[in-house]
């Protein structure tokens, strides 16, 4: 299918495009890469009478350090992420979890903000932005707003973020140095979405773990802070029944649909293998 007419804005700066946004139809959606908004206008699920283009918004690009935090444009690519040096350094998983994102095409063109904003429980960043605990700053008519990952996510496609607003920018806490860090996901083939996902981010001291926190994607209608699951392993050395009973809180909270990856049982079950394979390899890491 081809999509419904609309007309095209291409802004040049974050002001312009607020101003924008506020002043055209409540159909009007910004575009960034476009490639979850395109396929759903070519399906007609979604059918905006402007489309208003970030693409050309230098401040809504880049990667760069502000104190203890990663700031990274929302116009930054996947592909950008994973070539980033300075989060290759800072926050090394999130060029691990880009990378399992589609496939190059996509990630060319993809954005994180676009990945962040969409609000679509199969897309890979929001669960590690909010293992992570990243906070979103997002732009609107009455100035700027922060709100953390954690409480972004409300159901399919349904966000926290009030109409006219648009995601600057995603701050990010660098983890402390020596943490480890696993993004396990399965998928059927390459370029497709998950059909479990656990993302871990954890810290070891004197060989037993300080802190921890674990991310699913894809086994809700939105991303889940599995934090029982984390609660389970602090203060061991990532023994058998702590392992067992992470798996366990996981699974708990897991409610997926019945779709083309899977039966609601086989991808609960798969949140729990994601888990456990997640923290495995996040805890080798910080203890290598
Ligand atoms: C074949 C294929 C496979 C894919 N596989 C995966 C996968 O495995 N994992 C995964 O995570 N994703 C996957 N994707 C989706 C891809 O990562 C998208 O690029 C991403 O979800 C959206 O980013 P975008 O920049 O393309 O946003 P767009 O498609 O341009 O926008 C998505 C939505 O977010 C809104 N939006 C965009 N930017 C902003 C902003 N700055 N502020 C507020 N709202 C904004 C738009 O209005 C729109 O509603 C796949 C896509 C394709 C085509």
């Amino acid at each position: 299918m081809i999509p419904g007419s609309f007309e095209y804005h291409r802004p040049s700066n974050l002001s312009e495009a607020v101003a924008l946004l506020g002043s055209l139809d409540s159909d009007a959606r910004l575009i960034a890469g476009g490639h979850s908004l395109i396929p759903m206008m070519k399906l007609r699920l979604a059918q905006p009478s402007h489309l208003i283009d970030l693409a050309a918004i230098a401040e809504l690009k880049g990667v760069s350090l502000d104190g203890a935090e990663v700031v990274i444009g929302a116009m930054t690519t996947q592909h950008e992420v994973i070539g980033s040096d300075l989060l290759a350094t800072h926050a090394p998983i999130l060029r691990e979890t880009a990378a399992l994102i589609a496939d190059p095409q996509v990630r060319y063109m993809g954005t994180i903000g676009g990945n962040a904003a969409n609000g679509d429980p199969g897309n890979d960043m929001p669960a590690l932005l909010m293992t992570l605990d990243a906070i979103y700053v997002l732009r609107g008519a009455s100035g700027e707003r922060r709100v953390a990952a954690r409480d972004y996510y409300l159901g399919v496609y349904e966000t926290a973020a009030q109409p006219g607003e648009i995601l600057a920018s995603i701050r990010i806490p660098t983890p402390l140095s020596g943490h480890g860090y696993a993004y396990e996901k399965l998928k059927r083939k390459i370029g497709d979405y998950a059909t479990a996902a656990a993302a871990v981010v954890l810290t070891v001291a004197a060989g037993k773990i300080a802190t921890c926190a674990i991310g699913l994607t894809n086994v809700a209608d939105r991303p889940l802070l599995a934090k029982n699951a984390a609660a389970a392993v602090i203060g061991t050395a990532l023994d058998k029944a702590s392992v067992a009973k992470a798996v366990a809180e996981a699974e708990a909270i897991a409610s997926p649909a019945e779709d083309g990856r899977g039966s609601a049982e086989y991808r609960t079950k798969m949140a729990g293998v994601m888990t456990a394979r997640a923290l495995a390899r996040a805890f080798a890491r910080a203890t290598a």
